[in-house]
Formats: C-alpha cells, sequence, structure tokens
C-alpha cells in the first residue's frame, strides 16, 4: 500500500462531507453549488492510474461509480450522467459523477467547460421549467443522499476494506433501476 502523500489534498481529504466511507473508498457530496447532486467516489489510497488497481480492486471502484450513477438516475432522471476521471491536478484517483440537464449552467459542455450564454436565471419570468427541475434536484437531494449509505453499507461493509461481490452489486443494480 503506497503512503499517505502530505501534499495531496484527496490524501487529507480536509472539510470532505462524506456520504459513505470504509478502507476502501469514500463517496462525498462534491459541495458544487452549480450541480448540487454532483458526487464524488474517492479511492482512499493514494493511487495515481486505474491500472495500478489489481482486478478486484477495479472492479470494486468502478461498482461504486456504477451504484452512484443508478441512484443519481432514479433520483433525479437527469437529460445525461457524466462520469469523469483526469487527476491533472490531483493525481489520485477520485471519479466525479454528475447529472446534467439541458437547461443547466454549462449544458451541453462538461461543467468544467464554457458556461451557456443564456443560463438559466431562476428568478427570469421565462425560467420556470428552470425552476422547477431546479426545486426537483433540491427537494430529492437528502433522500439520494440517504439511499447512497443504504446501498453501499450492504455491498461494502462499514469498516473494512470490504469489495462487493459482483453478482451483489448486479442484482442492487437491477433493483435501483426497477424502484
Ligand atoms: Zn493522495
Amino acid at each position: 500500500m503506497m503512503p499517505a502523500n502530505a501534499d495531496c489534498p484527496l490524501c487529507n481529504g480536509h472539510g470532505e462531507t462524506v456520504l459513505y466511507r470504509n478502507a476502501f473508498l469514500r463517496v462525498i457530496n462534491a459541495q458544487d453549488p452549480d450541480y448540487p447532486a454532483f458526487t464524488r467516489v474517492i479511492l482512499n489510497r493514494h493511487v495515481q492510474e486505474m491500472t495500478d488497481l489489481n482486478q478486484a480492486e477495479r472492479h470494486g471502484l468502478m461498482s461504486a461509480v456504477y451504484l452512484v450513477e443508478a441512484l443519481q438516475r432514479r433520483h433525479f432522471q437527469p437529460a445525461k450522467i457524466n462520469l469523469a476521471q483526469f487527476g491533472n491536478m490531483v493525481p489520485h484517483l477520485h471519479w466525479h459523477i454528475i447529472p446534467r440537464f439541458a437547461d443547466d449552467r454549462h449544458f451541453p459542455n462538461p461543467v468544467w467547460g464554457m458556461p451557456r450564454e443564456e443560463a438559466c436565471v431562476p428568478d427570469s419570468d421565462e425560467a420556470r421549467d428552470c425552476v422547477s427541475r431546479v426545486a426537483h434536484v433540491a427537494q430529492q437531494l437528502p433522500a439520494y443522499h440517504q439511499a447512497i449509505g443504504e446501498t453501499f453499507l450492504p455491498l461494502f461493509g462499514d469498516t473494512d476494506g470490504t469489495l462487493p461481490d459482483q453478482a451483489d452489486v448486479e442484482q442492487t443494480l437491477l433493483k435501483i433501476a426497477d424502484l
């Protein structure tokens, strides 16, 4: 196991809002005001690339990403879900899972790209659809955050670095899709 890197913000993890954590990974609320459901899955170890993990670890990490994606679809009905893994700034494995909407601030660009020229202004008269969509996300957010904990606990355990059984992950994904 690689040692924690003192200069790495993801090894430190200060100020994070953790939704679920075991010894292997954690799931956090990214706390982005434009994207309130933006969620990150972070490997706890300081590892740079997916191919630095063994097969079971790779499957475990991606299972976490897919479970978050499935819960976002269930709770928010987004136009698209963006999955991203860069590490150019912080070379410590972490996945971004972002539900996207046709009227969000950057659509169809990545959330790190250029904002739209006609951004939705919730106070304007023309913005009723945007307002109801923003309200829907806000209303679903607590249940979504609770569902992350409830979904991860039986699969990943409560403390040790349990990696879930892949058949159990598939069953859970189907269950979430059926709800
Ligand atoms: Zn690190």
